[in-house]
């Protein structure tokens, strides 16, 4: 019997070539009969393992990075079953093509490399018509939406609407992480121009080739959108994704109580953050309330990370006062403090009374961090002199080189190590092959907010949130950090395996939920078994029967 409720009508030609359906050369001889199939797929009928061994061969194959990350994109393309578990066998050594670096390096060159739109764009031309735009997907039950307008890509700066890699990118992640089912993730593009002029200049750019739009009508198409989605997808979390940072703060202020909505490079990277501090106090034996942390970088991430420290440090019983004393910031004109004049509103919080302090060196001598963290899209900005004076300050110096693509980290990983003798807690934003230093393997950890959000995202789901709240990023963090065993610190790592991504996702989903329902942030009732019911949610990559 044919199981219509998961083919919708689809038969024939149209099934080959819906990639959620597609199955390919496994499709069986009843499927082939019944479905109109018969002929038009090599007779030879595979399992999903044959067609896994022949994809990986096929990865393998490829030259460099960026052609596995276009093999990659064609195969999601196809079918999405066997993208997924492709990417998720060797998820270690597929993260880095379908994300950071390599998805910056396809983004620089994405009108070169472009095949098929993913995804929906939206332009100043769609103004007025945003929620027909919407209606032109395919799926009905969107849940998480991933929304840029290309102005920060990683740290690669405004990439228009080339960056549309990101919220693809993303979306994959929250599938492959945390088992959002494909079908309920939609990628978004705001196309509102691009400063970038090399990208105008390029005849393969695109994306609208024009100035980038500012002001009052950018604020009305982003509320159109908004409007649109709550109509259309009610139960969809909108999460803003590398917007310039006057823009991101703005956004997420306006809409975080009106719209179920986050800004991951504030809130996530804050909350993978927190579990890296967390986990690195069980090495370095210092209490939250006694850290002090020097941040390079006064941005979305830097600025969203300070955040939820205060917030986790006035838990563990300081003053919001005393907690924002021991979080300091060096942007690029120094320290932040008290005096400047230069300061735009998202630093004043942090901005202590005290004395300037021109250079991050200077800045370390007077603040005497327990942790250093860079997060501001500045390649080496962590210099011998810095790492080496962490490293006298501290016997075990906790740096975080969290800027992302790997050509833009503060430090390397050899580097960090290097300079304090193998005692540096060390993570980077983009992953750093181990270090072997007089005998010792450092394995260091991903501080990337691929941890925190595909799990939040889908305790949002499951839990049908309203809206996504600061608690929750609290939570995820605690669970991560209590998800990291004794070897993995042992390796030097503070963040758990990425083999066991999945499981991590949905302890966290599951905490998140649970504030969720705690908090009346939902028309749900509390399921008895919320693990289970979140459980049930979970997308699994292997191919189902349809006869
Ligand atoms: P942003 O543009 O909002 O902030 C950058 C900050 O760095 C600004 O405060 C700027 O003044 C400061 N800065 C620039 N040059 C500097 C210099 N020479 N010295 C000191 N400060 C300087 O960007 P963002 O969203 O905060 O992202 C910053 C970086 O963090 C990017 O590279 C991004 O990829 C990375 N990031 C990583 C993760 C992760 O999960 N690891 C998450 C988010 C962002």
């Amino acid at each position: 019997m044919t199981t219509s409720l998961h083919l919708h009508g689809k038969r024939g030609f149209d099934l080959l070539h819906d990639p959620l359906l597609n199955k390919g050369t496994a499709f069986t001889d009843a499927e082939r009969d019944a479905l109109g199939l018969r002929g038009l797929v090599p007779p030879y009928v595979n399992t999903q393992e044959q067609q896994l061994n022949r994809v990986y061969q096929s990865f393998q194959r490829k030259a460099d990075e960026l052609e596995k990350y276009i093999y990659l994109v064609s195969l999601q393309e196809r079918n999405e079953s066997l993208f997924y578990r492709l990417i998720l066998e060797p998820l270690e050594e597929m993260m880095p093509i379908i994300y950071t670096p390599t998805v910056g390096l396809a983004c620089q060159r994405y009108g070169h490399i472009f095949r098929r739109p993913h995804g929906l764009y939206i332009t100043r031309k769609e103004k007025g018509r945003i929620r027909a735009v919407l209606q032109n997907w395919p799926h009905a039950d969107v849940r998480v939406i991933v929304i840029t307008d290309g102005e920060r890509i990683l740290g690669l700066g405004d990439l228009g609407a080339n960056g549309m890699g990101i919220p693809v990118g993303k979306l994959s992640l929250y599938t492959a992480c945390a088992g959002v089912p494909p079908a309920q993730c939609l990628p978004v593009m705001l196309d509102v121009g691009t400063n970038n002029q090399s990208l105008r200049d390029d005849p393969l750019y695109i994306g609208t080739p024009q100035p980038r739009l500012r002001g009052a009508e950018f604020d009305e198409i982003v509320e159109e959108f908004v409007v649109a989605v709550q109509e259309l997808f009610p139960k969809a979390c909108i999460q803003f994704e590398d917007f310039g940072n006057a823009n991101a703060f703005r956004l997420l202020h306006r809409y975080r109580d009106r719209a179920c909505t986050f800004n991951d490079d504030i809130q996530g990277t804050a909350g993978v953050t927190l579990a890296g501090l967390l986990s690195s106090e069980r090495l370095t034996g210092t209490a939250l309330v006694d850290e002090r942390v020097l941040f390079l970088g006064a941005g979305e991430a830097g600025i969203g990370i300070g955040d939820l420290f205060v917030s986790a440090m006035m838990s563990a019983g300081l003053s919001q006062d005393a907690a924002r004393r021991n979080c300091w910031f060096v942007d690029s004109k120094g320290l932040v403090v008290k005096n400047r004049t230069d300061l735009v509103e998202h630093k004043l919080r942090f901005a202590h009374d005290h004395a300037p302090a021109k250079t991050l060196l200077e800045a370390i001598a007077m603040v005497k961090p327990t942790a250093l963290i860079g997060v501001s899209g500045m390649p080496q900005t962590f210099t011998e002199d810095v790492v080496r004076a962490m490293g006298k300050l501290n016997q075990r110096p906790v740096v975080f080189a969290l800027s992302n693509p790997t050509s833009q980290a503060e430090c390397t990983a050899e580097q960090a190590y290097g300079w304090t003798d193998g005692r540096a807690i060390f993570a980077s934003g983009s992953p750093f092959a181990p270090v072997t230093l007089n005998g010792k393997t450092h394995v260091s950890g991903q501080g990337n907010n691929s941890y925190i959000f595909p799990g939040v995202g889908l305790g949002v789901l499951a839990s049908e949130a309203s809206r996504v709240t600061d608690e929750m990023f609290y939570v995820a963090a605690k669970t991560l950090a209590s998800l990291v065993t004794e070897e993995d610190l042992t390796l030097g790592r503070i963040f758990p395996d990425l083999k066991r991504i999945r499981q991590v996702s949905a302890a966290i989903a599951v905490a998140v939920a649970e504030v969720v329902f705690a908090r009346g942030l939902t028309r749900l009732s509390p399921p008895v078994d919320l693990a289970g019911h979140v459980a049930a949610t979970i997308y699994q990559p292997q191919y189902r029967d349809y006869v």
